[in-house]
Order: C-alpha cells, then sequence, then structure tokens
C-alpha cells in the first residue's frame, strides 16, 4: 500500500474514526489524525500512527496538519443531530474556518486530494416542508441541482454550502484537486449516541435501550413522529467516501441512502430489535428539522454504479448492539467512549 502521507481530520469523532480505521484496514500506515479534542477522549485511537489534538480553526495548526500529506479529508466540524444545530447557529458557522484554513494549507502544502464533507443540510429547506400523508411526510429525494436556489439549513447548512463553494474555486482557480459528498445521515458504531449532539438513529437506539433496561414503559419523541429521513450505514459511508475520492466527480454530489423512512418506522424496527413495544409521547415542540427529505441517487449510480444499499434494519441491529454495550459501560462506571457535550473543548 501507499506510503504517502493521509490526514483526516476530525479523526476523533464518528466518520473520522471509522475513516482512520478503515484505511489502516485497507493497509495504509502513513496516517496522521486530528482533531480538537484531547487524545484520551477520541471515540477511536490507535497508537500506530500520529494523533495529533489541535485546533483546526486556526491557521498554523491546519499547516501542522498539512505539512507532507499527500492527501486530506477533512471530517472536522462542529456539529450534531437538530438539537444541537438549531441551538448552536453560530458555533456551527464557524466551522467554516477549519475549511478555510484547511484548504490554503492544502494548496500551500501542494496537496495532491482534498475531500470534504458536506451534507444534505444544504438543500433548499423550502422543498422539504412537504404535506403529511396521514402516516409521514412526504420525502422528496433531492438532486444535487436542488441546493440552489439556495435557501440551506440557517447556520450548519449555509457554512457547509460556503465550505462547498470554497472547494469548488479552489480547484478552479488554484487547480486543487478537489471531492466533495454530500453525506445524508449517517449513523453506525463508535457514534454519538447521547449528552446532547446525537442524531435520531442513536437516540432511539438509546431511549429503547434505557425503557428495556430501567423497566420504563414510554419513549419520548420529538415531533409528530412524521418527519421521514433516510439513514446511511457506516460502512455503505465508507466505501462511498473511497470511491467519490478517486472519481472524476468535481461538483458535490449525494452519498445518502434512498430507503426513506418516518421517525416512528424508525421506532417500530428499534422496538423491534429490542423486543419490546412501548407507549409512544409526542413533543411537538421539541427540535425537528425540516418535514421530510431522501436522497437522489440518480447522479451516484451514473457516475460511479454503485449506491448505498445496507437495509436500515441490519445497520441498526449493529448500531443497537454497540449502544447497549456502551450503555452498560457507563452505567458501570466501567468507561465507553466520551461524548462531546461531558466536556467543552473551546
Ligand atoms: P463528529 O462530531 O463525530 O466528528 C466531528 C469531529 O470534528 C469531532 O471529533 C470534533 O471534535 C472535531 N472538530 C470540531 N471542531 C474542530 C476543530 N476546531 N479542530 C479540530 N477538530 C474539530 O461528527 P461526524 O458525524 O463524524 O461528522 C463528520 C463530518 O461529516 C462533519 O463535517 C459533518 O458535518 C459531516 N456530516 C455528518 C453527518 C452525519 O450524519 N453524521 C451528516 C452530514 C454531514
Amino acid at each position: 500500500m501507499s506510503d504517502k502521507l493521509i490526514v483526516v481530520a476530525g479523526a476523533g469523532g464518528f466518520i473520522g474514526g471509522n475513516l482512520v480505521a478503515s484505511l489502516r484496514q485497507k493497509g495504509y500506515s502513513e496516517i496522521r489524525a486530528v482533531d480538537v479534542k484531547p487524545l484520551e477522549h477520541w471515540y477511536q485511537r490507535f497508537d500506530d500512527i500520529e494523533n495529533l489534538s489541535l485546533d483546526l480553526n486556526e491557521k498554523d495548526n491546519c499547516e501542522s496538519a498539512a505539512r507532507g500529506a499527500a492527501e486530506i479529508y477533512n471530517l472536522a466540524a462542529n456539529m450534531g443531530g437538530m438539537g444541537f444545530i438549531e441551538k448552536n447557529k453560530a458555533l456551527c458557522m464557524l466551522s467554516v474556518l477549519i475549511n478555510t484554513h484547511m484548504l490554503m494549507a492544502a494548496r500551500k502544502y501542494s496537496v495532491e486530494r482534498y475531500f470534504y464533507s458536506s451534507s444534505a443540510c444544504v438543500y433548499n429547506g423550502d422543498l422539504q416542508h412537504t404535506s403529511d400523508d396521514g402516516d409521514r411526510f412526504i420525502a422528496p429525494a433531492l438532486k444535487e441541482s436542488d441546493a440552489y436556489p439556495a435557501l440551506a439549513e440557517d447556520g450548519y447548512g449555509w457554512e457547509k454550502l460556503f465550505s462547498e463553494r470554497m472547494c469548488r474555486h479552489y480547484m478552479e482557480d488554484f487547480g486543487l484537486y478537489t471531492r466533495v459528498a454530500r453525506f445524508h445521515n449517517v449513523y453506525g458504531p463508535w457514534g454519538t449516541w447521547f449528552g446532547g449532539r446525537e442524531k435520531a438513529p442513536a437516540a432511539i437506539c438509546r431511549k429503547v435501550i434505557e425503557a428495556k433496561l430501567v423497566g420504563k414503559h414510554e419513549i419520548e419523541i420529538w415531533g409528530s413522529g412524521h418527519q421521514t429521513r433516510s439513514f446511511m450505514y457506516i460502512d455503505d459511508c465508507m466505501k462511498g467516501i473511497e470511491l467519490i475520492r478517486n472519481s472524476n466527480v468535481v461538483e458535490p454530489i449525494n452519498l445518502g441512502s434512498s430507503e426513506a423512512v418516518s421517525i416512528n418506522q424508525l421506532v417500530d424496527i428499534v422496538e423491534d430489535i429490542a423486543g419490546i413495544k412501548l407507549e409512544r409521547k409526542y413533543d411537538l415542540s421539541a427540535p425537528k428539522g425540516v418535514n421530510g427529505r431522501n436522497c437522489d441517487n440518480t447522479l451516484i449510480q451514473k457516475h460511479l454504479g454503485w449506491e448505498p444499499s445496507i437495509p436500515l434494519r441490519t445497520g441498526l441491529e449493529k448500531t443497537y448492539a454497540w449502544i447497549h454495550d456502551q450503555y452498560e459501560l457507563r452505567e458501570r462506571g466501567a468507561g465507553g467512549v466520551v461524548q462531546e457535550t461531558e466536556v467543552a473543548y473551546m
């Protein structure tokens, strides 16, 4: 395998940690993993590679991270589920410093390839305020061109849209090889599962596990449960990153599952895995995001002949089992991964 240096920014988090694990499995040995969190709080850490705790909002730190790199994967951002991004818009927008300084550093050190993780939150919100068919909101499959005219998710989505364009102009103006994927809700083991930044699949797994273990008979659901989304298992995300990084696709491209489900259906699946049935209490005042969206995979099929395909049920079984183990470790005071809101990093 190549001995070129690969940098993973955001390596202490969910997707970055899984990416480092996957690169190691493929035989890459020259990896520099970077995250603002202290090393002992990284979700996954591998001691046979270089691990740096650096705040990538700072230009100098981005230069330290990028020096000597052949490739950079920028997965560092201040992010979380709706409960976090709706209440931390300024903090989410400040991630623009990370991508800006990383691009500048990539250019300075003539990095060969740069990958940026954007989000389905760039899509025009008007297209996602859909009507309810009685069981769930209609979930329009969003295609790449639906990001314009721009009306992104306020805060987090605007930052992603701006940073996507920055990647595009670094490619057009400075010849930097940039690739951009728009992730649609990624879930799986080694992710955030409690503390305020978790997303729906992890939050629902945790609530069902908790109800089962403490003998509760209720579950609280944010919104009406009719909101629709699609969820991509982490293994599909890893494969998609690799394919997009090597592709000729220079425009931002969707990376997500096209299996749309309502939040109620998500709860049905998790209850089925747990073997319980809970009474649902709907909190209509909780953050719930847009009504409905799905991922249009026409373009990824056309260019890469592939799309994420791991069934939600299969991915949720693995995620549920991992969160169950983490939950028990915490209850026993025996460790488990540290979750962001337990500690303030900046
Ligand atoms: P995560 O929060 O688990 O990981 C992000 C990491 O970035 C964290 O470990 C955090 O400490 C680090 N970070 C934040 N600010 C930093 C800074 N100033 N310097 C260095 N590191 C910093 O989130 P994730 O789910 O792994 O997301 C990875 C990327 O994918 C992010 O860009 C996110 O916006 C994007 N994304 C994720 C999803 C999803 O469903 N998980 C969906 C769309 C887009």
